[in-house]
């Protein structure tokens, strides 16, 4: 909480003083555990209870947004959000869940595959490469500024069936493990069933769209991850 809160608060400080542009990453996290979809920009958030320490990353980024929009009313600071969706690629660290490289490195591994719940729920993966650039255009365009943009990709896949390409890609013969949610995370944790990002603000503003496909990312991190061993 201290991070993401003091940390904005110190660049944007810096940003006003200096009269520099600043960029925040937020997160999809922000729009809570809304079952709409797709999630646009103006959605009402819904969160848990502050006694679920899952809410505080999202509610903490909520506050860097807020204190962004603050600073470009008051300090006239040319600023842009930009709420990223589930962003991977070649050697993301598979820490704090990041779901395609623990599958990866687990079906390099033999197995086997560690499926949360019964891995109905689904998400949408952008290629980093497909986000950097629209990132630096995001931050050029004055059109943005004052705005929340999301960043994804639209192409939708369930956890399971994720699991089950990467296993028919790597070894067909890797075992998937169902673990049920009460052994995978803290008492109450909540996962979200579905996050798609409404990519019409950024379409309008950068003509924004993702090139890389699902496919085309698992392969290219897996080759990735050969070429390392
Ligand atoms: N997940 C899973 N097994 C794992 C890691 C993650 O089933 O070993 C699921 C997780 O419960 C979530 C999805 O994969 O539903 C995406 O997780 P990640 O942490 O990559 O991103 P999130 O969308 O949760 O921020």
């Amino acid at each position: 909480i201290e991070t993401n809160i003091r940390g904005t608060e110190v660049a944007l400080a810096a940003a006003a003083r200096y009269g520099k542009r600043i960029l925040l990453t937020s997160t999809s996290e922000v729009y809570g555990k809304s079952s709409k979809v797709p999630f646009s920009e103006d959605d009402d958030t819904t969160y848990g209870p502050t006694t679920k320490q899952r809410w505080s990353y999202a509610i903490s980024k909520a506050v860097d947004e807020f204190l962004l929009l603050a600073y470009c009313e008051s300090h006239g600071l040319p600023g842009v959000i930009v709420r990223l969706f589930n962003t991977v690629g070649p050697r993301q660290v598979p820490h704090y869940g990041m779901v395609i490289p623990r599958f990866i490195q687990q079906a390099l591994a033999g197995g086997p595959i560690t499926v949360y719940g019964d891995g109905s729920q689904r998400r949408c993966f952008a290629h980093v490469a497909d986000i950097v650039p629209a990132l630096a255009q995001l931050i050029e365009n004055d059109a943005a500024v004052g705005h929340v943009v999301n960043l994804g990709s639209q192409e939708e896949v369930s956890i399971l069936e994720l699991a089950e390409r990467i296993v028919a890609k790597t070894n067909p013969s890797v075992p998937i493990r169902f673990v049920p949610y009460e052994r995978a995370f803290p008492q109450g944790f909540e996962d979200m069933a579905r996050r798609i990002p409404d990519l019409t603000k950024a379409q309008r503003l950068i003509a924004y769209q993702p090139q890389k496909s699902l496919d085309q990312i698992i392969e290219e991190i897996l080759e990735m991850e050969q070429q390392d061993s």
